[in-house]
């Protein structure tokens, strides 16, 4: 989905390298050795810098949604350019360590005398915590838990000021190149720019108003939550997900919307009470203002062009994002896998059997007395009751990261084509 958006956002991006490009003299630049080695440190830093630019774009929703609304798509581009842009801001400080030891300094000796050695200090801090930030994101990141790795991912905020500062002040290029700096004070404005939505985003006064109209017990850790708009609504479509924050300046969390009605503008949010957060929702009162942001991804999208017989399969709580998209397609054949743990984890399911043409399969991994399917969804289950001939299907899977890493893989290694598997895990 959104093909062409996204191949139009990669060459953006990589047009956006071009004026760093045009910025090298080749007489100058590439006269000896040394100025050679200088050339590649003060391109690699631009480069480098520029990839971090569009990394933070990409990690402000709001903007990149509107032109790509699939963020799950937009966050594994931002993770990758995260993990191996960090390979490019290396390459300054390497070739500028390498060029200035051929010239006989050692600039790893710190000294603070003049502008200029500050200036250099503050490109080092930034850096410093950006190695931080890159070392807790793409290396430790499963061995940290969510919210201080979050927290700490709010330091890159520190480290790309101190570097564009840096850059623009000693800078060689951005200091005797007019056009290029112009370029840079552009890209450091949105910079601004973009910290000051982010602010305004975080107090919740740019996001949407909901009031909590009513909440519903389903099961023993399932409640669902009706909320009414103040204001104009979201329109989310079938499948997509919301950010939720209860207090100001307070945690924003990812929410399918399960049931949405267009005439009132209301949203039902079914929420498994499974950490600090999804607990704590439990004692909100009725009347309660949260603030709401979105709506994204893209899931189920292609449930409602495909031809072929569609297979849910939820793992949990997973199964949010399927009502809306079960409930809008009542002639197309359907089944449903369910897995979950015991039939009191079970919710909605009088809702289920109502929508015409859907075979639900329960599969329970903690009932031993269950007279039907046990265990967990596997290959043989799946063909089971689809037939050795998976291909005839197009597969829509959602869970915990578990479960949907297992059933992606064993539905790739059955041989199902991968443009036939789609998946939303959640967990971002
Ligand atoms: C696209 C998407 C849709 C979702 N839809 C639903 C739904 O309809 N119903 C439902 O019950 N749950 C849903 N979730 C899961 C829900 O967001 C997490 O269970 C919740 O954020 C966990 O927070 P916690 O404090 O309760 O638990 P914790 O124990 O603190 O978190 C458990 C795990 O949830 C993830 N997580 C925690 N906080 C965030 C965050 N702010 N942003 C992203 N991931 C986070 C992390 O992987 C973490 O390890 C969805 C998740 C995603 C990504």
């Amino acid at each position: 989905m959104y093909k062409v958006h996204k191949i139009i956002l990669i060459n953006l991006m990589l047009l956006s390298l071009v004026p760093i490009l045009l910025a090298v003299d080749p007489v100058i630049d590439l006269a000896t050795p040394e100025s050679q080695l200088y050339l590649l440190a003060r391109m690699w830093g631009l480069i480098g810098t520029m990839i971090m630019w569009w990394q933070f774009m990409l990690g402000i929703r709001d903007l990149v949604t509107k032109f790509i609304p699939d963020l799950v798509w937009v966050n594994n581009l931002h993770k990758f350019m995260g993990r191996y842009g960090f390979i490019a801001i290396l390459l300054h400080p390497t070739f500028i360590f390498l060029h200035y030891a051929g010239i006989g300094v050692n600039i790893l000796i710190p000294k603070l005398e003049n502008d200029f050695d500050f200036y250099k200090l503050m490109g080092t801090l930034g850096f410093a915590i950006l190695a931080f930030v890159w070392l807790t994101s793409a290396i430790l990141r499963s061995r940290i838990k969510f919210r201080p790795w979050k927290q700490i991912h709010l330091f890159i905020y520190a480290s790309l000021a101190l570097i564009l500062f840096h850059g623009l002040n000693i800078g060689l290029t951005l200091n005797t190149n007019s056009n290029l700096r112009s370029y840079w004070l552009f890209l450091t404005g949105a910079f601004v720019f973009a910290v000051i939505y982010r602010f305004l985003q975080a107090s919740g006064s740019i996001k949407k108003h909901y009031v909590l109209k009513s909440k519903v017990d389903l099961t023993h850790d399932v409640t669902q939550f009706t909320f009414q708009p103040n204001q104009k609504s979201l329109v989310p479509r079938p499948g997509q997900f919301i950010y939720l924050q209860v207090k100001r300046f307070g945690e924003t969390h990812p929410f399918t919307v399960s049931h949405f009605d267009p005439r009132t503008g209301e949203i039902k949010l079914s929420i498994k009470g499974s950490g600090p957060f999804s607990k704590s929702l439990k004692n909100l009162p009725l009347g309660k203002t949260v603030y709401i942001q979105g709506a994204y991804g893209a899931f189920t999208e292609e449930a409602y062009t495909s031809e072929k017989k569609l297979v849910f399969i939820a793992g949990g709580i997973g199964i949010t994002p399927f009502f809306r998209c079960i409930a809008d397609l009542p002639q197309a054949p359907k089944i449903l896998f369910w897995g979950n743990k015991t039939e009191g984890d079970v919710c909605l399911e009088e809702e289920l059997k109502r929508a015409p043409n859907l075979q639900i399969v329960h599969v329970l991994s903690n009932q031993p007395t269950y007279s039907g399917e046990k265990g967990y969804i596997s290959i043989e289950l799946l063909k089971k009751y689809l037939g050795d001939d998976l291909e005839r299907y197009d597969f829509f899977v959602c869970g915990p990261p578990v479960m949907m890493d297992l059933t992606v893989g064993i539905l790739k290694q059955a041989g199902v084509p991968i443009q036939q598997i789609y998946s939303e895990k959640f967990s971002l």
